[in-house]
């Protein structure tokens, strides 16, 4: 039986950002982790197995930088210097802002950085390796699990077991580890696909996205190193299925009906996906011997690019409420020590998919009446609109109280 202080089941982005904060470089009081995944996340490091990319907001650059990976990421970081929203219709021949955010409404700083994310796998994995106290088991998924007392247990499908103080699951939308222990979840499908890729552009994007609200859900331009772009293009999940069986041409051709002409001439940079979007969050954070982070514990519509954030303000918190307890002799998997990590997370996890799917719901729609009321809302609010505020509260992550690593403090 091979045995651990934490097991983290999941290899994937939280689960690497959990290992490197509870045993990276810069962990105060590194424990023993290993850390658990059906897939090999060497694989996740190539540009055909994610296509994502994800914007950094300041608190979470901090939270990278204490965590010692941040250097590593900065090398393939594009830094997002405004942000426009339109909600102009397709064809129109301007696209007036709804809204703007330049580094102006940042103290002069970029207010987030857009990072792909085979970038964040790669630097997460090489300092999670680097560690002497982290170590990862891949190939093989963990079959079944066992909570309590004092100790989780999982066994993989290839019959090794293992055995820790906690298990920390970061195993994703479905969570095995969630379903086992027996949490449920509440959310909704939204019937919409978000279709992923790269562009390559003629004209620089002088680090500007937008985010361009259509009838079927945003279509999100997001710059990237080297005149390329990310996007996130929404569509009803029908529709996306339509489109993704499109040949080269055609999916060109579509895309460049959205895109508009301002970037020059186009070409896709990267391979496609698509990720069908929900909103779930777990009715409860913890169980005895458990933590949820990221994906396993939220999932949130990726209208504003938080969905990682919102998971590294876990990691963040869980390694702190460890830490502390450690310092004082107590038991990383504890009942105090999961009860100050659910009451951490909870409140601002429910604001920020509360606020998230009212944005979703509120421009994923051609309604005139809802149309007029997102230009009145928006525009009478003048330069702080509610969404601004919002956006503004999430990037320089002042909700709620902050844990350290997210003010830029080793834990
Ligand atoms: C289109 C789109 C755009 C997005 N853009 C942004 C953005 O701009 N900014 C942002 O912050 N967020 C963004 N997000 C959200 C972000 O990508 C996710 O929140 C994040 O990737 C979730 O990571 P995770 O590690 O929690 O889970 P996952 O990536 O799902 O990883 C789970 C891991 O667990 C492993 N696993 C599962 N079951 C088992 C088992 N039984 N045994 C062993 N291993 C197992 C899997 O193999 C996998 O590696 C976006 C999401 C989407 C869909």
């Amino acid at each position: 039986m091979d045995k651990a202080d934490i097991l983290i089941a999941g290899a994937a982005l939280n689960g690497l950002a959990a290992a490197v904060a509870l045993a990276g470089p810069k962990a105060r009081t590194p424990l023993d982790i290993l850390i658990l995944d059906q897939a090999d996340p060497t694989k996740f490091s190539r540009d055909t197995f994610d296509g994502r990319a994800s914007a950094i907001t300041a608190s979470s650059r901090r939270m990278l930088e204490a965590l010692g990976v941040w250097e590593a990421i900065a090398l393939h970081a594009e830094p997002m210097r405004d942000i426009i929203v339109t909600d102009a219709k397709l064809g129109a021949e301007t696209r007036p802002a709804l809204l703007h955010f330049g580094e102006e409404d940042h103290g002069g700083a970029a207010s987030a950085f857009m990072v792909e994310n085979r970038h964040l796998y790669g630097a997460l994995l090489d300092a999670a390796l680097a560690s002497p106290h982290v170590r990862l088991k891949t190939g093989t998924r963990i079959a079944s699990y066992t909570f309590g007392p004092g100790l989780a247990r999982v066994t993989t499908e290839t019959g090794e077991d293992a055995k820790a103080s906690l298990l920390v699951a970061a195993d994703g939308r479905a969570s095995p580890a969630r379903k086992a222990a027996g949490i449920a979840t509440y959310g909704w499908a939204y019937d919409q696909t978000g279709i992923v890729t790269t562009v390559a552009h003629e004209r620089p994007h002088h680090g500007r996205a937008e985010e361009h609200f259509l009838p079927s859900g945003p279509f999100a331009i997001l710059p990237l190193p080297q005149n390329r772009s990310s996007l996130v293009w929404t569509e009803r999940s029908g529709e996306a299925q339509r489109i993704m069986a499109l040949d080269d041409a055609g999916f060109l051709a579509e895309l460049s009906r959205r895109f508009g002409g301002h970037l020059g001439e186009i070409s896709i940079a990267g391979p496609r996906h698509a990720y069908p979007l929900s909103m779930q969050i777990a009715q409860s954070f913890t169980a005895e011997r458990l933590a949820l982070i990221g994906d396993a514990a939220h999932v949130i519509h990726p209208i504003a690019g938080l969905g990682f954030n919102l998971g590294l303000r876990d990691v963040a918190a869980l390694a702190e409420s460890v830490a502390e307890a450690v310092k004082l002799g107590l038991d990383p998997g504890s009942d105090a020590v999961l009860e100050t990590y659910a009451r951490w997370r909870r409140f601002d996890t429910a604001m920020t998919a509360v606020a998230t799917d009212g944005l979703t719901r509120l421009f994923s729609n051609d309604n005139t009446a809802l149309r007029a009321i997102r230009g009145m809302g928006l525009r009478a609010a003048g330069s702080l609109g509610a969404l601004k505020g919002f956006f503004m509260r999430e990037a320089a992550g002042e909700t709620g109280r902050l844990p350290k690593l997210l003010q830029g403090e080793a834990v």
